[in-house]
């Protein structure tokens, strides 16, 4: 059994990773043994079901948890500096500095109070040695560089006078502000037109190769994974399932969690008629089943995987798959998962 090996110059390590909730009838584990890494200027995407516990890592990077969760193991290092048990104020200084976020919506982000100007100029001198003058240079430079036409004009405006477009570029442009090496994106485009995905998915891949900063991409849009991510941590129930390159968990997925959110997808192929459907929900946090939690919907379960331990990453054809038919070498029931699917009209005729 092999765990997916650190990158040798990663700049986020997250190492075995467990983070539960506690709960009148005790801790309920929300990430079990999750571990990856991310090298400077790479893209990173996670993607799942919502409740599938990738916001969640997220937030743990960034020492964010939410009320009533906490990390009962596991390690979270940066630039090789453990940083999940440092105290809150140098978690704090950390956060923005090193490592910038964007959300989902940007008016969650932004103050309505004050203008764009002001926000930026302050986060810039609240990490960079700037005088005020020196930090609104800086502050155009980011508006420019994210796209944002008239940025003079915008720097006097407030967070409601801009689209919506155009305030998560001014988000990016705050998360870049003082320059971090690491970027949490949790959703950074789920709130706006897919037009307007597109444009914030290339400026911030664009951003990004210049700068070396290295990105965790947060969504549940396997299409923004494919758009911009080099490698995807596909997680179901608290899990990472399967990790490696794009191109080969897209083209050629092995998890059969990973296989039927790949025919979920439309394509522009109109041979194509049907679209698959993964049978029943994700298990919630007390429901989850023992053995492999996928095995209630897995049409290719066989017996270890309802009684036997959960399944461990594995090393298959240059990813990580998290599979008791990987373990065993059990390609050829695992090629037939498809056939297994079940299939609904959902085809694009009838879209
Ligand atoms: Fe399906 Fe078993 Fe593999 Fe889980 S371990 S995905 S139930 S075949």
């Amino acid at each position: 059994m092999t765990q997916p090996e650190a990158h040798s110059c990663a700049l986020l390590q997250v190492k075995n990773l467990k983070v539960s909730f506690v709960t009148r009838r005790g801790p309920l584990t929300a990430l079990e043994d999750v571990s990856f890494d991310i090298a400077p200027g790479e893209v990173l995407g996670m993607v799942g079901e919502s409740g599938a516990g990738k916001s969640l890592t997220g937030h743990a990077v960034m020492g964010l948890l939410p009320p009533g969760c906490r990390v009962d193991a596991g390690e979270i290092f940066f630039d090789n500096r453990r940083i999940d048990d440092l105290c809150e104020e140098q978690r704090r200084r950390i956060r923005g500095k090193e490592i910038g976020m964007i959300f989902q919506d940007p008016l969650t982000s932004l103050d309505p109070l004050f203008t764009i100007g002001d926000q930026l100029i302050e986060t810039i001198c609240e990490h960079l040695p700037f005088s005020k003058a020196q930090a609104r240079e800086r502050a155009l430079k980011l508006l420019e560089e994210t796209g944002i036409p008239s940025p003079e004009k915008r720097l006097d405006q407030y967070p409601h006078q801009l689209s919506g477009g155009m305030r998560q570029r001014v988000v990016i442009a705050l998360a870049l502000a003082a320059s971090p090496r690491l970027i949490i994106a949790d959703e950074p485009t789920t709130a706006l037109d897919v037009s307007i995905q597109a444009q914030i998915i290339v400026c911030l891949k664009r951003l990004c190769s210049e700068e070396q900063t290295a990105i965790l991409l947060v969504t549940h849009d396997m299409g923004v994974i494919a758009e911009a991510a080099d490698r995807v941590a596909v997680m179901y129930a608290g899990k990472i399932v399967e990790i490696g390159p794009v191109k080969n968990v897209i083209q050629a997925p092995q998890h059969p969690y990973t296989q039927g959110l790949m025919g979920a997808i439309p394509t522009l192929d109109l041979h194509n008629e049907w679209l698959s459907q993964i049978e029943g929900t994700m298990p919630g946090l007390s429901q989850r089943a023992q053995g492999c939690a996928f095995h209630p919907r897995c049409a290719a379960a066989i017996d270890i995987c309802k009684t036997g331990p959960a399944p461990r990453l594995t090393e298959c054809s240059g990813s990580c798959v998290a599979c008791h038919l990987v373990e065993s070498g059990d390609q050829k029931r695992l090629s037939n998962v498809r056939e297994h699917q079940t299939f609904k009209p959902l085809g694009l005729r009838e879209l």
